[in-house]
């Protein structure tokens, strides 16, 4: 039976042996008894990781990893190209690949939409690394185009803000995803993950190798917490898309708005207020049921003035980004609106 997305969330990676409970428990194990399965956790895995890389990698049609945070999950990918290689990444990027970027490759900043120059870069680049739509200014790349290239080396695709329900870059030629499990894919703000999901087996041994060298090894607890909000990732995304779809309407036509950066599918909007910093931070102040914290992807609304985050001085100083949550939208718009002025 080949099941619709909203179905696999709730019915991948349970337990089907008779008499086993219906959803994967917490193994808290560093090691397993000798002979068949697992023997020591950093290598194989325990059962509740195991749950968590089924889901993930079939939403995705990929081998899944799962981490001990999405920055785990990239250090893993870049751990597949050699220091010094050449490393190109979107200008406007999450923050933490490029701080890992530098600490090791050669880096070249590409605007997102410029497909031509994306064509051109991987003739010769040893990774390609996209993000789309990027974080904060929500610029969409051509995926399919970029995928679909020939190119010498690796492409990685940064899928945290579409999750797998919005696109699935695999299926389209990349050679690896990441996730941050700690955004849509957990949903509740309440665990640090991350997943790699590589396409073909050899790049699938070398995150596996990668995470086993660097122990960058997940909870038990989270993973179980992440199996748990993957349940419902397609009705919080509905409700969250049709909220900001909403809110991106209303705030388009706000006489104190000056621009609306919004895509249709992901539930973040980044929104200019007019006047300077101090009042985009006085914005973020008045909010109550919007919380004023950093982060994305969760059942609750939060908010922040990006360009207050190290490594993000060169934003507009007066973006706010709104992670769209799952609340009532009559609610979420009039905080918002009392909190603008
Ligand atoms: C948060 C985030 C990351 C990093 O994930 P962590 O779980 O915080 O390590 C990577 N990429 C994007 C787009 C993110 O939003």
């Amino acid at each position: 039976m080949s099941l619709r997305p909203a179905s696999l969330v709730v019915s991948l990676g349970r337990p089907t042996e008779p008499g086993s409970p219906l959803n994967v428990p917490i193994v808290p194990a560093s090691n397993f008894v000798h002979g068949a399965g697992p023997g020591y956790a950093r290598d194989d895995g325990t059962p509740t990781w195991h749950a968590l890389e089924a889901i993930v990698g079939e939403l995705e049609g990929g081998h899944a990893y799962a981490f001990s945070s999405g920055m785990a999950a990239v250090a893993a990918v870049f751990d597949a190209v050699p220091r010094g290689g050449s490393v190109v990444l979107p200008d406007d990027c999450y923050q933490g690949v490029v701080a890992l970027a530098e600490r090791g490759w050669r880096v070249r900043r590409v605007p997102v939409t410029d497909t031509a120059q994306w064509l051109t870069a991987a003739r010769d680049a040893d990774l390609l690394w996209l993000e789309s739509p990027t974080n904060p200014l929500l610029m969409v790349a051509d995926l399919p185009a970029i995928c679909g290239a020939p190119r010498k080396g690796l492409l990685g695709v940064d899928n945290t803000l579409m999750t797998p329900l919005g696109q699935r870059p695999l299926t389209l030629g990349a050679d690896v995803v990441i996730h941050s499990a700690t955004k849509f894919i957990g949903g509740h703000s309440d665990l640090l993950g991350g997943l790699a999901i590589a396409r073909g087996e050899a790049l699938a041994r070398e995150l596996h190798r990668a995470r086993e060298v660097n122990g960058a090894t997940p909870g038990a607890l989270e993973c179980f917490l992440a199996v748990r909000g993957v349940r419902t990732l397609a009705l919080r995304l509905a409700q969250a898309r049709a909220n900001a779809r909403e809110l991106a309407r209303r705030l388009s036509a706000h006489p104190r708005v000056l621009r609306v950066r919004f895509v249709d599918e992901c539930p973040l909007i980044s929104f200019d207020v007019d006047g300077d910093a101090a009042r985009a931070e006085l914005v973020c102040e008045r909010v109550r049921l919007v919380r004023h914290a950093t982060s994305l992807g969760a059942v609750e609304s939060t908010m922040e003035r990006r360009a207050a985050v190290p490594g993000q001085e060169h934003l507009p100083p007066t973006l706010l980004r709104l992670s769209v949550g799952i609340e009532d939208v009559e609610d979420l718009w009039a905080d918002l609106s009392q909190a603008i002025g």
